[in-house]
């Protein structure tokens, strides 16, 4: 019987920073590397290390700053790489849309599907029959993929090179496989291409599961770059699920 993967999503990555010794600037102490740099960007910009305007003196007014006048090209600077596991192959189809990000996927060709886990929808989960309904679709599929599986590797017989034989058999293969299918990759990104990705996929509008992997990124972003992650606020929607929305994220 197949299992079933639950979303795990871990921050491996994050940028650090060194300011030039000879420029005469130091970051706020409560600003974390991220937040630190992107400040020391902008003011590379206009040259105000000294931080002449008092009312942006402090990293995070600074920030606050950037955000409201949607100076986010400064965000670029700061990068994170999320390991994301216990996601489907149909949300990872979702995420991988998403062009600013650089991925690494684990490969369905290179390694053997026939006893992954599988992601079940929560609006299945929680109904005894209908994951029963789940679980046997995605066992049967599990079955032919075995069984093609074999098929193909007989077939392909004359091939001396076992492991191009397995790519090949696999690749075809998968072909059965279900959406719900657990993959696994790395995402990294810049904060302003991880702010937009949150925007989109963490509102209402989005599927559940894109959902709940924007708002588990949001939340370890923020852990890293409290002041640039603040102003989405997080909130719960009436089936019990996370969403979140900012008042700067309006590019749809
Ligand atoms: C609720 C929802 C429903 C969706 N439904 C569908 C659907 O039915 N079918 C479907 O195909 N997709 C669908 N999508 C995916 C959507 O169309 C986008 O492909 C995806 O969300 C990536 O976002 P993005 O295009 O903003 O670009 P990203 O790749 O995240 O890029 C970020 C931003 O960079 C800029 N940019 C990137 N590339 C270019 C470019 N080539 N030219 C100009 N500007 C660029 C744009 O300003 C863009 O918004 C859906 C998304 C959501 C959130």
């Amino acid at each position: 019987m197949a299992r079933s993967a639950s979303l795990d999503v871990q921050l491996i990555a994050c940028t650090s920073f060194t300011p030039p010794a000879d420029v005469d600037w130091a970051a706020d102490e409560t600003a974390t590397d991220a937040e630190a740099l992107i400040e020391f960007a902008g003011r590379a910009c206009y040259e105000t290390f000294d931080k002449p305007n008092p009312r942006t003196r402090a990293n995070a007014a600074y920030l606050h700053h950037v955000l409201e006048v949607g100076h986010t090209a400064l965000l670029e600077h700061a990068t994170a790489t999320l390991y994301v596991r216990g996601l489907s192959r149909s949300a990872s189809h979702e995420l991988v849309r998403h062009r600013h990000f650089s991925f690494s996927q684990l490969s369905q060709r290179f390694v053997h599907a026939g006893d992954a886990e599988v992601v079940v929808p929560p609006l299945i989960v929680e109904d005894e029959e209908l994951n029963r309904l789940m679980m046997r679709a995605v066992d049967e599929s599990r079955f032919a993929y075995n069984e093609l599986l074999d098929a193909l590797e007989e077939r392909l017989e004359g091939e001396p090179n076992a492991l191009l034989r397995k790519k090949q058999a696999r690749q075809a293969a998968r072909a059965v496989l279900p959406n719900a299918t657990e993959t696994r990759l790395l995402v990294t990104g810049n904060f302003r291409a991880w702010r937009h990705f949150i925007g989109m996929r963490a509102t209402e509008h989005a599927d559940v599961e894109i959902r709940s992997l924007a708002v588990a990124c949001l939340k370890l972003l923020r852990e890293n770059a409290p002041v640039v992650f603040s102003d989405f606020e997080i909130s719960r929607l009436a089936d019990g699920s996370e969403m979140a929305t900012s008042p700067y994220v309006t590019d749809f």
